[in-house]
């Protein structure tokens, strides 16, 4: 993408309104603007964003075995109803009502959608497991909408429900996620920790929230140092080997680590001296076995192996992309503005004219600019009319791990410039170097 052509409409001043770095920095950088109260435009870069994180928690829910499909936003009022979640959920749900006076609503969560879907066409214990799972807009009319898209009215949420026979089942469907979800936050390079979190009236512990520990995070949270030393588990990881996949889980879940609603302050005093961490944190996933909460009211049976029909076990398993974006740049900044992990970056590298005008600059651009897109390479090409200090500074600003230098100087001497945007080393290299470099 060449600049001159791009929409990126950064902000020169810091937005009042905006009380956290991340939500600072997406409104500076031209990634969202505000459209009413916690509702969003994403704008081109923050699509970008947007689309990198998709692709990601995409492929670890495809690795971990689950499948994709997409339910619409819009939900007729009619299956609420016979989960009896329609009068339950309160004043979070947007209620409407289309021209035949019918109430629907905008989707908050598809426990009750998806569990239709599957009674209409699973009927033996053969079908299963199954977990199914979309990437869709979700509507909750939050109190207090605030942080940007951090907590957002609208928002982008992964989720994925589990049907199994039985508890057995379903805990392995459980475990799977737990473990997908560790993969996904640790490629953008986030130790989320699972900390236990509330089941409600189903009771048991199979419900944790992924938490990264953040400043300006809303939970109050303690755990065990030693889980932010703890190693992600592999790629090739046997999804299908129950034993092993659990053994992920044990190890997880075997310290200490609660937010404050699950808190018990004696365990937490009892951990060695030093040993304990109590910080602030940002929710970025939740995973839940919920049992025949949707299945026995809403009649989603199988056949089981004995000939009898039985209710599905069933799980809920969340992650927000929309609050990831924000929660990345809470971890990853510096005064000058972002510093993107590679696998969430809008672009991979911004390449600079120092010099606009002058045609031995232009000429090289022009070629690494070529043979980068080619290879695949995601490249912003400044190539704007403007002072090399204010091209800099935009590229700071918005992230790019990579900074492609080309100036006059470096250039009579067959050199350009590479620059790391998080340690800020450079380099001199050949164009050759710097292209084969930048497209591995
Ligand atoms: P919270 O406790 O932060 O209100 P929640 O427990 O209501 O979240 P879940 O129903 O568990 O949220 O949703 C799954 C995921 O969706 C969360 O882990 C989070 O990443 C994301 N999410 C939930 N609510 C919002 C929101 N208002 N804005 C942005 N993302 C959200
Ligand atoms: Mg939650």
């Amino acid at each position: 993408m060449r600049l001159s052509r791009y929409f990126l409409p950064l902000l020169r001043e810091t937005p009042k309104e905006a009380e956290i770095v991340s939500h600072r920095l997406m409104l500076r950088a031209g990634m969202i603007r505000q459209e009413a109260a916690g509702i969003y435009a994403w704008l081109p870069l923050g699509v970008r964003v947007l689309a990198k994180i998709n692709a990601v928690v995409r492929e670890e829910q495809n690795r971990a075995g689950a499948i994709e499909l997409l339910m619409p936003t819009i939900q007729p009022a009619e299956l609420w109803r016979e989960s009896g979640r329609y009068e339950d959920y309160g004043k979070e749900m947007l209620r409407i009502k289309d021209r035949h006076d019918r109430d629907v609503l905008y989707g908050p969560t598809n426990e009750e959608m998806v569990t239709e879907i599957f009674r209409a066409y699973v009927r033996s214990y053969k079908d299963l497991p199954l977990t199914l799972y979309h990437i869709q807009w979700k509507f909750r009319d939050e109190v207090r909408p605030r942080f940007g898209v951090m907590r957002s009215r609208e928002f982008l949420m992964k989720d994925a429900y589990s049907f199994d026979l039985d508890l057995v089942g379903a805990r392995h469907s459980y475990n799977k996620m737990f473990v997908a979800y560790l993969r996904t936050f640790a490629r953008f390079g986030l130790t989320a920790i699972p900390m236990v979190a509330d089941t409600g009236p189903i009771g048991g512990n199979l419900s944790h929230e992924f938490i990264i520990l953040a400043s300006t995070g809303e939970s109050e949270v303690y755990c065990h140092k030693d889980y932010l030393g703890f190693a992600t588990p592999a790629a090739d990881v046997d999804f299908d080997d129950v034993k092993s996949i659990q053994a992920i889980v044990d190890k997880w879940t075997s310290l200490y680590a609660a937010t404050s609603e699950k808190h018990d302050a004696a365990a937490f005093a009892a951990l060695p001296a030093g040993a304990g961490v109590t910080a602030r944190g940002i929710e970025i996933g939740h995973i839940f076995y919920f049992g025949t909460k949707y299945s026995a009211p809403m009649k989603a049976v199988v056949v089981g192996p004995d000939g009898k029909e039985t209710a599905v076990h069933g799980g809920s398993y969340g992650i927000g992309p929309s609050r990831l974006a924000a929660a990345l740049i809470e971890a990853n900044h510096d005064e000058a503005g972002i510093v993107w992990p590679e696998a969430a970056a809008p672009f991979k590298v911004g390449l600079v004219n120092v010099k606009v005008g002058d045609s031995a600059t232009e000429t090289a651009c022009a070629d690494l600019y070529t043979r980068l897109t080619k290879a695949g390479v995601d490249v912003l090409y400044d190539d704007r009319d403007e002072r090399p200090g204010a091209k800099f500074a935009t590229l700071d600003l918005i992230g790019l791990p990579y900074q492609l230098i080309v100036g006059p100087k470096g250039l009579a001497e067959g050199k350009v410039e590479l620059k790391a945007r998080r340690s800020g080393d450079r380099e001199l290299l050949s164009p050759d170097d710097a292209a084969a470099r930048l497209a591995t």
